[in-house]
């Protein structure tokens, strides 16, 4: 490896990447190119990519059909503002939406990335109660180890503890929290589960606009899987108790857990469903909300009529067309047996991880493994090692997980799950070494 090429002085010096600090940041390599499920560093190392740039390029880099959607919008139209005005990619990618979406979500609104469709979604609410004449229904129930985006009420329903409640506590909106669910996907429904839920929502219910969560898959706040019986029972309450159920499919959505979103496991419809990420295949930020007839009838039936949102980008004509074009890709080669053949490679590869000593837990749901260590990986270091295995893993905290591009060949992803496990098994010593 050549460290001049792969590590640049003003990058280091200047830019900030995420989560890390800008003054002694940990190394961040610099790429050339990518495509497929290569990406190639500046000095030619090729890497295979297990990690779809955080769950988003679903069909690897540099897609000829993706390449050439962006540039045929390209050439009539990069963006017009989307207030009085439309256009037809933002019909195109409605239609797509709506056919795909559980059938009571009739309302589409475009965001521009995933945190700013949870704030959207958590407006949505609080304006649905205020147009039923309840100005004090505002505050919002989720459950722990969620994840919902950065932005400042995303924030305030992320896990309080892997959250940023420490750092921003005083400043965030105090939100309710139920215990995440210990029933496991595909385990036994433990009835107990959805007790602290409950009891939230009977003492609560006055205040509460919403319950926000990630169906099925809970993804940075943990990598968890809980069972889809969870999501019957909060759905009951919701309805019950008059507070809207938020879908956060963000990361789930376009097929990563083996149904196309994750709400069809237990057949349960959202009043509100946030999707983002995989939208657009990875080409750019973009996000979108939906919403029922209802929530719209409600919202725009008050004063002061409308949804009072309107980002500067909504609808961007280029981030509308390449989601249609990844929408049809997705549904023109069979993503079903591909996630499904993923599954069961990750399967077969990681469970004898299970058998090391550092390693506390390994799960694979869909297009997803996780390798759950005993103690937190010392990030500089394995991840040094990845690069060297010829590998592109990014754990966080005590989790190293993969999520591979749908297009992975059988040979690239036995390549990526032998590094893994090569890598989790030398972290004993090392581990022992931070201490
Ligand atoms: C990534 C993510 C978000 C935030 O999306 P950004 O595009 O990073 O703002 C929200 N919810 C979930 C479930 C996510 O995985």
């Amino acid at each position: 490896m050549n460290y001049e090429q792969l590590f640049d002085a003003f990058d280091r010096e200047h830019l900030w990447h995420p989560y890390t600090s800008v003054t002694n940041p940990l190394p961040t390599y610099k790429v050339k190119r990518v495509d497929g499920c290569v990406i190639t560093l500046a000095d030619d190392t090729q890497l295979i990519d297990g990690m779809s740039s955080w769950w988003c390029a679903v069909h690897g880099y540099n897609h000829p059909f993706l390449n050439e959607a962006v540039s045929r919008q390209l050439k009539q139209m990069a963006h017009v503002m989307f207030g009085g005005l439309t256009h037809e990619p933002a019909i195109a990618l409605g239609k797509r939406l709506l056919s795909l979406a559980p059938p009571s979500m009739q309302k589409v609104f475009y965001a521009d990335s995933g945190s700013v469709a949870v704030e959207v979604a958590l407006k949505m609410a609080v304006q649905y109660h205020y147009g039923k004449g309840n100005s004090k229904r505002t505050n919002f129930v989720t459950i722990r180890s969620g994840y919902h985006g950065d932005t400042w009420n995303a924030m305030s329903v992320c896990d309080p503890v892997t959250g940023m409640h420490g750092l921003f506590g005083p400043a965030l909106p105090i939100r309710y929290f139920a215990p995440a669910p210990v029933s496991r996907f595909g385990g036994e429904w433990i009835d107990e589960d959805i007790r602290s839920l409950r009891e939230i929502i009977e003492n609560h219910y006055d205040e509460l606009a919403g319950l926000i969560l990630e169906p099925v898959v809970q993804g940075a706040g943990g990598m968890r899987f809980y069972h889809p019986h969870y999501l019957v029972e909060a759905a009951k309450l919701c309805r019950d108790y008059g507070i809207l159920l938020i879908f956060d499919e963000i990361a789930t959505g376009f097929g990563r857990t083996g149904k196309l979103f994750a709400w069809e496991y237990a057949g349960v419809e959202p009043d509100i469903m946030c999707v983002g990420k995989a939208l657009t295949g990875g080409y750019m930020t973009f996000s979108a909300v939906m919403t029922t007839e209802k929530v719209g009838q409600v919202i725009s039936d008050a004063f002061p009529y409308a949804f009072m949102h309107g980002p500067t980008f909504m609808g961007n004509p280029l981030a509308c067309a390449v989601a249609c074009a990844s929408i049809d890709l997705l549904l023109s080669y069979g993503w079903k047996e591909k996630v499904l053949r993923i599954e069961e490679q990750l399967r077969r590869e990681l469970m004898p991880a299970r058998n090391l000593p550092q390693v506390a837990d390994v799960r694979v749901l869909g297009a997803i493994g996780v390798i759950e260590m005993k103690r937190p990986v010392n990030m500089a270091q394995i991840q040094r090692r990845f690069v060297e295995e010829g590998v592109w893993v990014r754990p966080f905290g005590k989790l190293v997980y993969i999520m591979p591009p749908f297009i992975i060949s059988e040979k690239e992803l036995t390549f990526l799950t032998k590094a893994l496990l090569k890598v989790v098994s030398e972290m004993n010593e090392n581990a022992e070494n931070d201490d």
